[in-house]
């Protein structure tokens, strides 16, 4: 898929000029003549990356960039400054408005294009995460961007992978001040380090002696720990073939000798608080796939996920000629322990039944919570015979030893019944077999609870 780039220049001669390249290369293009403009196409939503003149009239491109970056909507969204001011003041006050990049008036075709390139690459990540993570929403996960918006970049773990000491000497300290930071002077030691630490941003010096940096990127960029920190690299001016190669293999940003300071810095900021941001996404991502199909209280399945995993099952044995056993399990008197001693230890005994359930069954087995003290195993390749010895030995673990409640300062006794069936004509509707199981559990209650009974052939 090929980006859209929104290009925001107030002279329509430089906007032809960077619309020219950039079709040819086959993004789209859409452009604006002022800020404004530019603020609404990005509240529509309708661009991946921005190329943003800074010098125009009304807003200028410092304020567009601080409003874009300030509004949860439109945090995301890369944003490039296209300067004809190139002095470290300048790129500063652009990154501290949340800036991206930077690209330098007359713009080269070839670092224009790495620069698009590379940032898309990013964009298209991101969006993928954040399509992925809007379900967490539902679920009452927080969305990352009100804190993305509100990361000040500081407090980073920092590797400072450099091998002259007086580079160093003086980088260091100077991170420092922000940041924790580790400097690694052996460049063949530094990949392991970098895998170790845990790590929010790596910064390399491109030239080391006798060691390539960019292989060290590269390996970086492949090896699983380390593959979604950001590298910052740090060239000597007069090496743009092997900048341009970096931001090829997955460099995220870079400096030039001499280093400002100041410079450093706001970069270092700008790469943490991406990473933060694309972490906390990441996060919601599995949080939300795990809470979709997990109980909360006890961490077994949850209803909806035996359901929809029950159908694939039975057809699995089904094909296979292999038999398939369910147990329908239900505790005994469960509002009453909820009436003596409370919600909570109520709650307690849900939590200590599933992890006594835990350690009855096979890591096949498939256990789930299926209402509220109501829970269902389904057994692969078990027959009615078998699953009676799984059921039974369980119901003796539950009997035979009272659960602690109240934090272990009282032990009640529990008992459960269970209702067993199995899958018995091939192709049969699963619900027909929870049915089996369901009238199966109705006898061992009214036969007088604390009881297996299998469900009549
Ligand atoms: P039986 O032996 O016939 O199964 O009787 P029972 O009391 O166990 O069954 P009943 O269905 O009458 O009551 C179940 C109770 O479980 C009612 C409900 O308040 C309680 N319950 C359901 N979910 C939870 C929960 O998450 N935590 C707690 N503490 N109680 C729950
Ligand atoms: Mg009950
Ligand atoms: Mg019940």
């Amino acid at each position: 898929m090929s980006a859209r780039i929104l290009i925001v220049d107030d002279v329509p001669a430089n906007v032809k000029l960077l619309e020219a390249r950039l079709s040819a290369e086959y993004f789209d293009v859409l452009t604006a003549s002022n800020g404004v403009e530019a603020l609404e196409i990005c509240a529509r939503a309708e661009c991946d990356i921005i190329l943003l003149d800074v010098m125009m009239p009304d807003i200028d491109g410092f304020e567009v960039c601080r409003r874009l970056k300030s509004n949860p909507a439109t945090h995301f969204i890369p944003v490039v400054m296209v300067t004809a001011l190139d002095s470290p003041a300048d790129r500063v006050r652009g990154l501290d408005a949340g800036a991206d990049d930077f690209l330098t008036k007359p713009v080269s075709d070839v670092v224009l294009i790495a620069r698009v390139r590379s940032l898309t690459r990013l964009k298209m990540m991101t969006d993928e995460l954040r399509m992925r993570a809007i379900t967490s929403l539902e679920i009452g996960v927080q969305a990352p961007e009100r804190s993305a918006v509100a990361d000040t970049g500081k407090g980073g773990r920092i590797l400072l992978v450099d091998d002259r000491p007086s580079s160093y000497e003086r980088l260091a300290p100077v991170l420092g001040a922000e940041h924790t930071v580790d400097v690694e002077s052996d460049p063949a030691e530094a990949l392991f380090h970098a895998a170790e630490g845990n790590y929010d941003l790596l910064i390399v010096s491109l030239g080391l002696d006798n060691f390539d940096g960019l292989r060290l990127c590269s390996q970086a960029r492949s090896l699983e720990r380390t593959r979604q920190v950001p590298i910052l690299a740090i060239a000597d001016a007069d090496n743009n073939t092997r900048l341009l190669r970096g931001l090829e293999i997955g460099v995220n940003d870079y400096l030039l000798r001499p280093v400002d300071k100041n410079e450093l810095l706001a970069r270092a900021r700008t790469q943490i608080r991406k990473r933060r941001y694309t972490d906390h996404l990441r996060d919601n991502m599995q949080n939300s796939i795990e809470a979709a199909i997990t109980d909360a209280l006890t961490g077994l399945h949850n209803r909806r996920y035996m359901e929809s995993h029950l159908g694939a099952l039975a057809e699995q044995a089904s094909s296979r000629g292999k038999p398939l056993a369910l147990m329908m399990l239900d505790i005994d008197y469960f509002k009453s322990i909820n009436d003596n001693y409370g919600h909570d230890a109520g709650d307690d005994v849900l939590r200590e039944f599933a992890v006594r359930v835990r350690k009855s069954i096979r890591g096949i087995d498939l256990a789930c919570r299926y209402g509220g003290e109501e829970f269902v195993i389904v057994m692969p390749e078990t027959d009615l015979h078998v699953a009676g010895m799984v059921a039974e030995r369980l119901r003796r673990s539950i009997a035979g030893e009272p659960f602690a409640v109240h934090k272990g300062t009282k032990r009640i006794e529990v008992t459960i019944s269970i209702g067993l069936s199995t899958l018995e004509i091939k192709g049969e509707a699963v619900a027909d077999v929870l049915k089996r199981a369901d009238t199966a559990l109705y006898r061992a209650k009214h036969d007088g609870r604390n009881r297996v009974v299998s469900a009549a052939a």
